[in-house]
């Protein structure tokens, strides 16, 4: 079997499509959304992440502001900076780029996000109400990655799902969205002793490890859905997730590839939550 590739290029752009339709209404009623996107020091990686989360919010009819500041911020301004963001009519959500500089407690920066601002969904509160199955932000990457299981009409419901990974922003998240849309879910990490027993027993397989052949083709049930989070380089430097995906994709049913799969719809998400921030706020405005 040869399996079909879950287009997250395509995906993406079919959703941005929607998301500047819904954009240009609100913006109608006079209420353009907008993103703040808050950055502190000069990480490169970070520095790219931020333009390519301000970019796409401009291609998108969204408004935006980038606030940069210098690695030696104190962390009573950084606070002062968000409070009067959460006041800010003009902004709907608040991106904080991780990592801060290690002066700043990131939790307590997190926790002064107002939660209905709360785009990336990072907050304790945001978590709770996923944990709760309560209606709220949910982060972008797990909900990029339900949004490319549902794309391929395949149920979910009373599947087995298993999740590598258990961090707060990835792998924990995905486990509990999956277990809201009725899945029997399992999650695997770094001290699970027998990785491929819980795999090849997935019929949708979510790879969070950052580890680059994380999972081989043995380890895959015929005809599963594999979702590859991993961003890793292979020896040539060249772009790989954690799937070795030419030979997973000869027994799964359904392969995301990296590059093109979770990562365009991270930042798609990321202007989807902003809008939902935007119109929960305007009651009678729907989707
Ligand atoms: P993380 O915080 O480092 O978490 C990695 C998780 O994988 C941990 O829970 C760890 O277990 C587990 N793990 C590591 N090696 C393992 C192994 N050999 N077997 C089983 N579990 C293992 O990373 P993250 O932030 O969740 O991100 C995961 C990957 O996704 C990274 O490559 C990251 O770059 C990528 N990512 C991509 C996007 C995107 O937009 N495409 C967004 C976010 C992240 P322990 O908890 O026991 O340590």
């Amino acid at each position: 079997m040869t399996a079909k590739i879950i287009d997250g290029t395509a995906l993406s752009r079919q959703i941005r499509s929607t998301v500047a339709q819904r954009a240009q209404r609100l913006a109608d009623k006079g209420r353009r959304p907008g993103l703040a996107v808050v950055l502190v020091g000069d990480d490169p990686a970070s520095a790219v992440y931020v333009r390519n989360k301000v970019k796409a919010c401009e291609e998108h009819g969204l408004h935006s502001v980038l606030e940069r500041y210098a690695a030696d911020l104190p962390e009573a301004a950084l606070l002062e900076r968000i409070a009067a963001l959460n006041a800010d009519p003009a902004i709907h959500g608040i991106l904080v780029q991780m990592p801060l500089p290690r002066h700043i407690d990131s939790q307590k920066v997190i926790a002064a996000i107002h939660t209905s601002k709360d785009v990336d969904g990072y907050s304790v509160l945001s978590a709770g109400e996923l944990l709760a199955g309560l209606p709220g932000l949910r982060p972008c990457t797990p909900f990029g990655c339900m949004k490319l299981i549902e794309s391929t009409g395949e149920a979910i419901r009373g599947k087995h799902a298993v999740v590598i990974g258990r961090s707060n922003t990835v792998g924990k998240p995905m486990a509990l969205m999956l277990l809201q849309s009725h899945a029997t879910v399992t999650v695997c990490h770094s001290a699970t002793p027998d990785l491929g027993l819980h795999t090849r027993m997935a019929d949708i397989l979510v790879a969070a490890a950052g580890r680059r052949n994380t999972v081989t083709a043995d380890m895959v049930k015929p005809g599963a859905i594999v979702i590859d989070v991993g961003i890793n380089r292979d020896e040539a430097g060249k772009l790989c997730g954690d799937v070795d995906f030419e030979a997973v994709r000869e027994v799964a049913g359904w392969i995301s590839p990296v590059p093109g799969g979770v990562g365009p719809m991270t930042i798609t998400m990321l202007l989807v939550n902003t809008l939902d921030a935007a119109e929960s706020i305007i009651p009678g405005t729907t989707a």
